[in-house]
């Protein structure tokens, strides 16, 4: 054996050892192309080899294969290598029970940002017990979306997320008016009246302002008066150190007030904490003991911590990981609201964005995102994730489960002429190639077909094999050429797929930038029920989404 057909070898033995013992060529190939950019260039060998070599290892047993792996001095299998990599890094100091929080602003629905703190805190929760609280921090009425409090619970139930707990922060305004109170009467927050820009001058050089000094009894008295103030009038300040290096840092606001009503309490309050105090409290007061953020988030934790010494609370732990860049997704939820206001975007689960239900719709598997979120783990390098990675896991996710059927978009009507009578009937074709129990579609064939029109065009006097039924000779007209599969191969025949005309639905497939192509399906596709993903045969993986007058519609996940 040379070094490819051995290659190609083990990768047999591995897929069979891992399939109880029997390989499939597909799969190999997969593997193979995935992760051998050198043998790309010629796939049509590595066909042949992987046929052969999957024929060869098919014939062994299980124990035989095994013997075969470790002569060749592959040990481990592929899946335990897999979940090696996945093992996330432990939670530091660990001393009790473990208590998280996924703590959104509920400004839109969840994004694909989201899902990687909703996942790893529920994947720390499932190895360390304890429990996950969700907590949706909408203290800034100016920025809360009524519907994200729906929207939030269900896309973390599409997220496969478990939380013990639901603590909504605008419940608990009264609990921060409290913690102001005490933080004043501890002579380490005060009433602040200057002028914003007055303080921040005073503050880059590092000065107090004249309303620091103010005793807290003073302070208590602004307080009480805050309520009838206006918008900007008066913060109230944490004390900090007016040294720090970062200015942000120094003497942060800690409440201020918003004369906007408040969509979900209206207008009961009119003094509202800022975020680093009502997270700080509430992360006390529940008892969390790790916070997971990003470290845009870095600056606020430091903020946060003056709150636990003036209180003298035990500080949590944080970690701090870095920024996740999708590619072709820089729209922010605001930009996104605005498209759908505008109309440029059909909603919040419109393809073109990267929400968790745009994701979804688009037939990418929960499973999918949290592998990813898995592997890029709490680490703070920035990572950068590309639509092909997800595709990439999709894909193997879904290729052992996904029935097949057959679309042709921009369909061709085309009769075989000099079709032989004893070769019209119906086609049986595997639902699945590789699981013959999952059942068959039927094909009825009759000699009238669709074919895409790219496949016609290319393929001009050329000879055409159509999938499980025929070969045909493109000329000017269409004509029977032969039968066999055999022949199609020494024709050097394309294999393409193609739809009854006797017998189909329409189709409408939706791609990810929204484009909308038009086509035919088989009959057997009436079975698809509606969030199933199939795999179109040599179009891709798409996910039912309605039906409509015999029209089925699907959203295009990858090839
Ligand atoms: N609601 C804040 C946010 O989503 C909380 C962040 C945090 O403290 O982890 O930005």
């Amino acid at each position: 054996m040379d070094k490819t057909e051995k290659l190609i070898y083990q990768y047999a033995l591995l897929n069979a050892v891992n399939h109880k013992g029997q390989a499939h060529s597909k799969a190999v190939v997969g593997v193979i192309m995935g992760n051998h950019a050198e043998l790309r260039k010629d796939p049509k060998k590595i066909l042949k080899l992987s046929s052969e070599m999957v024929e060869k290892v098919n014939n062994m047993s299980l124990e035989e294969q095994k013997v075969e792996l470790s002569k060749l001095g592959v040990q481990e299998s592929k899946k335990e290598k897999k979940t090696q990599k996945k093992g996330l890094a432990d939670l530091p100091r660990v001393d009790g029970e473990v208590v998280l929080r996924f703590a959104p602003n509920p400004s839109g629905p969840l994004h694909i940002g989201h899902a990687r703190a909703a996942c790893l805190n529920q994947e720390y929760v499932k190895h360390y017990g304890g429990k996950l609280i969700l907590r949706v921090e909408d203290t800034d009425p100016r920025r809360v979306d009524p519907e994200a409090y729906q929207m939030i619970p269900e896309d973390l139930k599409w997220l496969k997320v478990d939380w013990q707990e639901e603590v909504i922060q605008s419940d608990r305004i009264k609990i921060y008016h409290q913690y102001a109170e005490e933080l004043i009467g501890l002579g380490q927050a005060y009433m602040c009246t200057c002028p914003g820009d007055e303080f921040k001058t005073l503050k880059d050089r590092c000065q107090a302002c004249p309303c620091r000094d103010q005793s807290p009894e003073e302070n208590l008295e602004l307080w009480k008066k805050m309520p009838e103030m206006r918008e900007g009038e008066a913060v109230l300040r944490v004390k900090t150190d007016l040294n720090h290096k970062n200015p942000a840092i120094r003497d942060w606001v800690a409440m201020r007030i918003v004369e906007k009503e408040h969509p979900r309490i209206g207008d009961d309050f009119k003094v509202y904490p800022m975020m680093n105090f009502s997270v700080a409290v509430d992360d006390h007061l529940m008892g969390v003991t790790h916070v997971l953020r990003g470290k845009d988030h870095l600056a606020n934790s430091e903020k946060q911590k003056y709150l636990y010494q003036h209180f003298s609370w035990k500080i949590p732990e944080f970690i701090h990981y870095g920024r996740l860049k999708m590619e072709d997704i820089a729209l922010s939820t605001s930009q996104a609201r605005k498209g759908i206001e505008d109309g440029v975007y059909q909603g919040w689960d419109d393809p073109r964005l990267g929400t968790i239900r745009a994701i979804a719709r688009r037939g990418i598997m929960q499973e999918a995102i949290q592998e990813l979120m898995l592997e890029i783990g709490v680490k703070i390098a920035d990572s950068t994730v590309s639509w092909k990675k997800i595709y990439g896991l999709n894909r193997n996710l879904l290729e052992d489960k996904s029935n097949r059927y057959f679309a042709v978009l921009n369909p061709v009507k085309v009769e075989i002429q000099g079709l032989p009578e004893s070769l019209k009937g119906n086609i049986e074709r595997l639902k699945h190639p590789d699981y013959p129990d999952g059942g068959v579609r039927e094909l009825p064939f009759d000699g009238v077909v669709y074919l895409d029109q790219e496949d016609l065009e290319n393929n001009r006097s050329k000879v055409l094999r159509l999938m499980d039924a025929v070969n045909i000779f493109i000329g000017d007209e269409v004509t029977y050429h032969s039968a066999s599969l055999e022949e199609a191969r020494k024709s050097d025949a394309r294999i393409v797929h193609w739809v009854p005309s006797s017998s189909n639905y329409q189709v409408e497939l939706v791609m990810p930038d929204a484009r909308i192509s038009n086509g035919l399906i088989e009959p057997a596709s009436h079975e698809i029920k509606v969030g199933d993903v199939v795999q179109l045969e040599r179009v891709g993986f798409a996910r039912l989404d309605s039906i409509k007058d015999d029209k089925l519609t699907f959203y295009y996940a990858h090839k």
